[in-house]
């Protein structure tokens, strides 16, 4: 029977559409606090929805970004896991790429995932033509830990994040091979070589902590644009 409260068959997984959710990202979110900071997620590629999932169960109103004019309202901004060839290129093409760096040279708080980490990269360690949108004084190698099936989940301590060690997904992440400015703090390694990193109102993570469900780091998150906001304000 053709039930329209149901996806269709073969896209009922945890990733698809919720029966009676509302629109993520393109509708206000009714049940945001009305002081939520208001955060982006660039959608250009890649998994928007679980991010902007993860930031509501989080308090945020969480909003898609593809637009400059989308990009100038958002007091944070998420770059997912994807392909970051491809979300560069799209950055490029739709001239979003300028206005997002000017932003992030005003302190935009930012949160890079997996290509996202790649994407805000200052340096590649293979020869690329990829476009960076850059801003984090690392140098970082894509696809570090191998192919698709080297890809792999497990638990990680990360420093400031209380509560034991985070259930986390690699999956063809990348990882920092160099740190190349003095204020980059390492929050966590797998092997030796950092896989979280921070720098100022920059935050990146070699993983997705937006597949597993456990929603720390983008609460840490949600909380520094909350008071970077706040700050702004006062
Ligand atoms: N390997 C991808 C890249 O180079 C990143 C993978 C991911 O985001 N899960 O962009």
């Amino acid at each position: 029977m053709n039930d329209p409260t149901r996806p269709a068959a073969g896209l009922r997984t945890r990733r698809s559409w919720v029966p009676g959710e509302r629109l993520v990202g393109r509708e206000p979110d009714p049940q945001a606090p009305a002081d939520a900071p208001r955060i982006g997620v660039l959608a250009l590629q890649g998994d928007v929805l679980e991010h902007l999932r993860a930031l509501r169960r989080c308090g945020a109103h969480a909003v898609e970004v593809r637009t400059t004019a989308q990009l100038a309202e958002v007091d944070g901004l998420v770059l997912p896991g994807g392909e970051s060839t491809t979300i560069g290129k799209l950055l490029d093409r739709f001239e979003v790429m300028a206005p997002l760096r000017a932003r992030i040279a005003d302190g935009l708080p930012v949160f890079g995932t997996c290509a996202g980490m790649i994407l805000l990269s200052d340096e590649l360690d293979q020869d690329t033509t990829q476009p960076l949108v850059g801003g984090l004084a690392v140098r970082t190698r894509r696809n570090a830990f191998g192919r698709q099936v080297d890809s792999f989940d497990t638990h990680l301590e990360v420093a400031g994040i209380d509560g034991g060690p985070m259930d986390v997904s690699f999956i063809r992440a990348p990882r920092v091979e160099a740190v190349l400015g003095d204020d980059v703090e390492v929050l966590a390694q797998v092997d030796g070589h950092p896989v979280v990193v921070r720098q100022g109102a920059l935050l990146a993570a070699a993983f997705h902590p937006e597949l597993t469900g456990d929603d720390r780091l983008h609460a840490a998150f949600v909380a520094a644009v909350a008071a970077h906001r706040n700050a702004a304000r006062a």
